[in-house]
Parts: C-alpha cells; sequence; structure tokens
C-alpha cells in the first residue's frame, strides 16, 4: 500500500513537472503532422499564446527542467513561423533558430543548451524527413554542426565574461575593505601590528567604523540645517598624519573632492598648523578650498581643529601633549561670516564626532581586553593544572602561541647565588636549538643577563640585530630571526629567568601581544616557582638532609614494597644495618661539627659500595640500613665486609684534623630470617648488637646470633696517621 502511494506521488511530481515538457512534445509532433501553411500559422499562433501564458505565469529559470520547456517551445514556435511564412526550412529566416540557441546557452544552464540543442536538431531533422529531403544533405548537416556550435560557445563565452565580472566585483569589494580597514586605522581603533585580525575583530572593527559615520553624519547633518550650510565636512588624518581624508560630509555640493588631501593644503593647513579656529569670509570662485574639486562655491568658511591626546602623553597634561588629528570644515553660499556662537555650536558638533570616534575605539578596547582575558584565563588555568616543571614549561609555551605566533620559544632561570643562568626549556624547529637545553652560562652583557637585571622587556622594540646583539652568550648563538622578545619571569620583585620567544616575521611582538606576554610571563614564573617548591618539599620528605640518602620513613614505604617483590618473584633479599663504634665519643671528643663529617663520610661510602639497585638509608643518629634485592647471606656478608673495612682505612679530613672511626654490622636475609620488614630490621638490630657484643668493628650474620659471632680479622692499619676512636 505504502509503495502505491509512494508512486502515486512520484508520478504526479512528474507530471506536473514534466506536463509541460509533454505539451511542447506533442505541439512539436503535431507541427511534423499539420499540412498546410495556414494550419501551421494557426498552429504557430497557439503556440506562441502558449509561451506567452508561461512566461507570465511561472519564473522561467527556477530549473533545468523549466528552462528547457521555455526553450522548447520557442524552438518549436521559430520552426512553425519559418514553415509558415517561408513555407520552408532554407528560407531567408532560416538562421533565426541559431539565434534563438545562441540566446538560450547565453541565458541558462549548459544542460539546457545540451538538450535544446537536441531537440532542435531532432525536429528538423523530423519536418525534412517529412517533406521528402536528404538527412545526410551537406546543407541539414552544416545546419546540424551550427546548432551545436551556438550552444557551446555561446555557454562558455558567456561563462567566461560571467567569471571576470565576478572577479572585478570581487576587486571592488576587496577595495572597499582596504579601504575601511585604512579608516579603522586612522582612527586608532586598530591595534598595531593586527594585520591578522581574526574574522570576529574584524566584524568588529566594521561595526564600529559604521556605527562612527552614523553619528558623524548625523550631527553634521543637523549643523548644515541649523546653520544654513553649503557643506559641514569632517576631515581626518591619516595614521602617518602625511594626509587628510573626508570622513564623513553633509553637502548641497556636487564637486566634493574625496581623494586624500596632503596636510599642508591651503586654509587647511593653516588650522592644522596652528591648531585653532580659522574663519573667512568674502571668498571668491578662484579661492582654493582644498575638497571642492573645481572653483570655489561659497562666500564664508570656517576651519576649527580636532585635538587628540597622542599615544606616549598619558598621564601628562591633556593640552600639552595633544595634537589636531582632524578638522571640521563649515561653509556656506552666502557672505556672511561665522559669529562666534555659530562657530561655537560647530565646536560642539565637532567635540560630539570627537566622542563617537573616542567611544567606539573604548568599545573596541574592552572587546579585545575581553578577549586577552580569555586567553589569559585559559593559561592560568593550564599553569595551575600543571604539576612538574616540566609540565609548566609545556603550558606556559602553549599558552604564549595563543597569544602570538613564533618559531621559537626558550626558558631561562636564573641562579642568583652562583650568577649563573640556564636554558631549562627550548623548543623550536631546529634539532640544534632544541641542544641548547642545558646550556649554562655566566650572568654577562647579552639580551637574557640584561633582562634579569634590569627586570624589563627587551629588546625595545621586538627586532632582533643578530650582529649587534647577543641573547643568550657568544658560546651559544641565537638563530637569526628578525623578531625577539625576551621577557623576565618575575616571581613578585625577583627576577626568576626569562621567556625568550622568537619568530620569522617581522613585528610579530608588536604592542598588542607584549602587555598580555608580560602577563603570561609573571603567571608562568609563579607556577615555576611552585612547581619547584613541591619538587623540593617531595625531595625534603624522602630525604636525610646531611647524607643526601633516604630517610627513615622513605625506607619504610620503600623497604616493605621491595619485600613484598621479593615474596611475590620467590626471591631473596638482605638487610644491613651499620652502626658506628663508640661514636659519643667522636662527638664528645671533637664535637658535633666534626661527628656530622664522620656520619657523612660513611653516607658517602655506603653510596659509593651499593649496587645500583640497593636502597640505603640513614635511619637515625649514625646507624645506617642498606637494603640489597636478590642478595643472599654471602653476598650481603661481601658487601658488609667491603662497608666495614672501607671505613676501616679511611681518614676523615674533619676541621680537628683526620679522624678514624670503625662500625659493627648486623645482617638478616629474608626469608630465612623473616617474612616481613619490621621482622627482618628487628632480626638484623640482633646480628649488629652481636657485632657489639663481640668486640665491635665485624659483621655478624643473622643466624650466627648467640652464642657464635663470625670473628673478624683486625682492621687493617690505616697508611697515615691518624686518630683512632674507641
Ligand atoms: P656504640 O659503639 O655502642 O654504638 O656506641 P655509641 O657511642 O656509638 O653509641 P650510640 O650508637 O648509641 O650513640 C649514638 C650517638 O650518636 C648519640 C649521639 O650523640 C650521636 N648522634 C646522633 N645523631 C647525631 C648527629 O646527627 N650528629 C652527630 N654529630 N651525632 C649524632
Ligand atoms: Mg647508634
Ligand atoms: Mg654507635
Amino acid at each position: 500500500m505504502d509503495a502505491l502511494v509512494r508512486t502515486f506521488f512520484v508520478l504526479r511530481v512528474v507530471a506536473s513537472r514534466g506536463a509541460g515538457l509533454l505539451l511542447v512534445a506533442a505541439f512539436a509532433a503535431a507541427l511534423v503532422t499539420v499540412g498546410s501553411r495556414n494550419e501551421v500559422l494557426a498552429f504557430g499562433g497557439v503556440v506562441a499564446l502558449f509561451v506567452l501564458v508561461r512566461a507570465v505565469r511561472r519564473r522561467w529559470r527556477e530549473s533545468v527542467l523549466s528552462e528547457l520547456e521555455v526553450g522548447t517551445l520557442l524552438a518549436t514556435l521559430v520552426y512553425a513561423g519559418l514553415l509558415g511564412l517561408e513555407g520552408g526550412l532554407d528560407g531567408l529566416l532560416s538562421a533565426s533558430i541559431f539565434v534563438l540557441i545562441a540566446w538560450m546557452a547565453a541565458l541558462s544552464r549548459p544542460a539546457t543548451s545540451f538538450f535544446l540543442a537536441l531537440f532542435v536538431s531532432g525536429l528538423e531533422g523530423a519536418l525534412r524527413h517529412r517533406a521528402g529531403m536528404e538527412l545526410a544533405s551537406a546543407g541539414f548537416l552544416s545546419r546540424l554542426f551550427f546548432v551545436v556550435l551556438f550552444a557551446c560557445e555561446s555557454a562558455v563565452l558567456l561563462r567566461a565574461q560571467a567569471a571576470r565580472m565576478r572577479h572585478l566585483a570581487r576587486v571592488e569589494v576587496d577595495e572597499e575593505i582596504g579601504k575601511l580597514r585604512d579608516e579603522a586605522r586612522s582612527y586608532r581603533l586598530l591595534g598595531a601590528g593586527e594585520e591578522r585580525a581574526a574574522a570576529r575583530e574584524e566584524r568588529l572593527e566594521r561595526s564600529s567604523v559604521e556605527e562612527i559615520h552614523q553619528s558623524v553624519h548625523y550631527a553634521l547633518e543637523l549643523l548644515r540645517r541649523t546653520l544654513g550650510l553649503h557643506t559641514a565636512v569632517l576631515l581626518w588624518k591619516n595614521d602617518a598624519g602625511t594626509h587628510f581624508r573626508i570622513s564623513e560630509l553633509s553637502s548641497g555640493a556636487e564637486d566634493v573632492n574625496d581623494a586624500p588631501i596632503p596636510v599642508g593644503d591651503g586654509v587647511l593647513a593653516v588650522a592644522d598648523r596652528r591648531a585653532e579656529a580659522v574663519a573667512m569670509e568674502g571668498l571668491r570662485p578662484s579661492y582654493k578650498v582644498p575638497y571642492y574639486a573645481g572653483s570655489c562655491p561659497v562666500r564664508a568658511l570656517a576651519v576649527l581643529p580636532i585635538f587628540e591626546e597622542q599615544k606616549e602623553g598619558k598621564g601628562a597634561p591633556a593640552r600639552a601633549q595633544s595634537a589636531v588629528r582632524g578638522l571640521l570644515a563649515i561653509d556656506r553660499l552666502e557672505n556672511r561670516a561665522f559669529t562666534k556662537e555659530e562657530q561655537e555650536l560647530a565646536a560642539q558638533a565637532a567635540r560630539y564626532c570627537h566622542r563617537a570616534i573616542q567611544n567606539e575605539r573604548v568599545f573596541l578596547q574592552l572587546e579585545r581586553a575581553k578577549v586577552e582575558q580569555g586567553k589569559l584565563y585559559r593559561a592560568a588555568q593550564a599553569l595551575g593544572a600543571a604539576q612538574s616543571e616540566q609540565e609548566v614549561l609545556e603550558a606556559g609555551v602553549r599558552a604564549a602561541r595563543e597569544i602570538a605566533s613564533f618559531d621559537l620559544a626558550a626558558v631561562t632561570v636564573f641562579d642568583d647565588a652562583q650568577k649563573r643562568h640556564e636554558v631549562v626549556a627550548a623548543l623550536g624547529t631546529e634539532p640544534a636549538f632544541q641542544e641548547l637545553v642545558g646550556a649554562s652560562f655566566r650572568h654577562n652583557t647579552g639580551l637574557v643577563s640584561m633582562v634579569v637585571q634590569n627586570r624589563f622587556p627587551l629588546p625595545y622594540r621586538g627586532e632582533f640585530d643578530a650582529e649587534h646583539q647577543v641573547v643568550l652568550t657568544k658560546r651559544f648563538p641565537w638563530p637569526d630571526l628578525p623578531s625577539l622578545l625576551v621577557l623576565p619571569l618575575m616571581l613578585r620583585d625577583r627576577p626568576l629567568g626569562t621567556l625568550i620567544l622568537g619568530s620569522k616575521r617581522r613585528h610579530a611582538f608588536g604592542d598588542s601581544v607584549r602587555h598580555t606576554l608580560e602577563v603570561l610571563a609573571s603567571h608562568l614564573a609563579v607556577s615555576l616557582s611552585n612547581a619547584r617548591m613541591v619538587q623540593k618539599l617531595e625531595t625534603m620528605a624522602t630525604t636525610d638532609g646531611l647524607t643526601g640518602l633516604l630517610n627513615k620513613r622513605a625506607m619504610l614505604d620503600q623497604g616493605a614494597q621491595k619485600i613484598e617483590a621479593s615474596s611475590r618473584f620467590g626471591r631473596k633479599l638482605s638487610l644491613l644495618v651499620t652502626d658506628i663504634d663508640h661514636f659519643k665519643k667522636v662527638n664528645d671528643t671533637y664535637g658535633h661539627d666534626v661527628g656530622d663529617v664522620v656520619i657523612k663520610g660513611l653516607g658517602d661510602i655506603l653510596r659509593r659500595q651499593k649496587r645500583a639497585t640497593d636502597l640505603v638509608a640513614r635511619f637515625g643518629g649514625e646507624e645506617f640500613v642498606v637494603v640489597c634485592e636478590q642478595t643472599d647471606e654471602a653476598g650481603a656478608w661481601l658487601l658488609a665486609e667491603r662497608i666495614r673495612e672501607e671505613l676501616g682505612r679511611t681518614n676523615f679530613q674533619t676541621p680537628a684534623g683526620p679522624v678514624n672511626v670503625t662500625c659493627s654490622i648486623g645482617i638478616a636475609t629474608f626469608p630465612e630470617a623473616a617474612r616481613d620488614w619490621d621482622t627482618l630490621f628487628k632480626a638484623a638490630d640482633d646480628a649488629l648488637y652481636v657485632s657489639k657484643r663481640g668486640g665491635r668493628n665485624r659483621c655478624t650474620l643473622w643466624h650466627q646470633r648467640p652464642p657464635a659471632s663470625v670473628p673478624v680479622p683486625a682492621a687493617p692499619k690505616s697508611s697515615k696517621p691518624s686518630r683512632r676512636v674507641g
């Protein structure tokens, strides 16, 4: 059922769309069959009527079908005309079919031309055949050739013409956009160096320029009507300050000169240079008013300057720093000087125009600030989420990329105590550049050192001069790219280091991005410092301050894990506990400082003797623990002996002279002595106790606990004279 309904609808659509064409086919068939010329003429009349109705009722360019319907109808009409008027197809008007085809091809789609040419060829063939003419004749074939030629040529030529027109229109639109941007720049709506403003930014600028035009035009129109002026015109200086251009005008004149006017031209130059209003009367046609193309049509004129603060003059008294930025010119045909009141009214209008421009500028600045804040907010979030120093550096460089485009980035940190800089990150396309990481150099006169010293971004204009400037140090040359910016990483008032950016593009680090980058750099500094602090705290939490070895807490954590792993993989693990003999005496005799030198010295010996996989911790006082994975009693014994012997023959150089001590060691092995940390430690401690009781300066295995303690040979005599304690 569903299929039936669908078929019905499809047929209905085909019927409604194709009805016209079916009718044309019927007309064509009838044309081929009708007999006398009068019948043909009458038939032609019917077709013509139908064409008329068709043309009135529907838009014929809707689709290929409707175009074809009109084309074939007209072709049928032409043939009816030829047959009716001339009685044959080779008469004087026989070329009219080519005209029709050329015309249709020019105005309709290529597919229409193709099908129309087919239709015409078929119809003419049928008509000739009916008249008993030879179809293979040169006459008919040449007509077919021309049908095809006109169908193709017109389509191709006209399409090329249309493309050319489109191109011209595009160029015109581009020019218009360029002009708009120039205007935006002259109102200082555009930030410096923002040539690659995003689409959003461009839309904003465009709407701002339009807004200014509307407000200013309104003011000028009002002024013109109030004062009975011929022209009221606002002229604005371009950004370079070389020309005035008509920004907006309300005028009854036809011949206004729209070209840029050099700032030194005529009466405008007087108002501009003197920075005060100029009023004139009794002007003659020969007088040159720069904004009129031809002779001077007015008799009275007044020009009022519009002031604007210079960019550099922030904070200084406004008048001292302000300069003429635009002019408001008013004139009238009547020879009547502008009175003081009239000039004051015009000055008010000028101020209104200026305010309109300023308002838009502020609006744009706010919009831009919003975008910048968004970027900084995202940067702050990314930096806040970064935990390690490496993550912070990566987040910082990513955020900088959102703000400005650059090809190289590096971060240096400054060690104030050593007065040295070190490159901690370098990101760039060249592998040689990335090798800069780790480069360390002294505080010098390079840009990085100067930035750290002065806490101010360099170079001033963001341009790099490889011949005269050094970035890091001469030993590590910086790639020769035109743009460079070295920003200080300030943590409160302390310079932590620098963020260096380099770009192949000229003026990549203009004022517009500089400020945002500076804020980013301070965020980066805080995050970097935090990451380092966290790292330091982590180290402090697990490391013994005197020896740099693990502390007791870290050893308890890691030792238990090692035992668990050994248990899982069925491996042995040995634990050594060492204790310096009669250490109290060292402290008592030489003081704690000397004792510390000895403790530190034993730490160094342990670090030297252990294998990479062994853990060494200072457990407290002068007591150390060594955990040796995959080590049985025999292996542990050898290590313990090596430690004991090396300590025994070492003379520690202390402020009180060379000091020599011995130590006792207890050894317990997993799983024989115990299966968990606490019991294993206790077993090793018991063995140590045996060593102490047995006379000290010796090692004891856990299974050798009382009564037997492994006797050890006497410690070898030191070659150097030393004081032996205990
Ligand atoms: P024994 O041969 O029995 O081990 O005698 P001993 O004097 O070494 O006794 P014990 O191991 O109990 O003494 C530990 C001493 O180590 C106590 C304390 O004065 C000293 N000590 C603990 N921590 C430190 C430290 O950080 N620095 C210094 N210089 N001495 C410490
Ligand atoms: Mg002790
Ligand atoms: Mg001791």
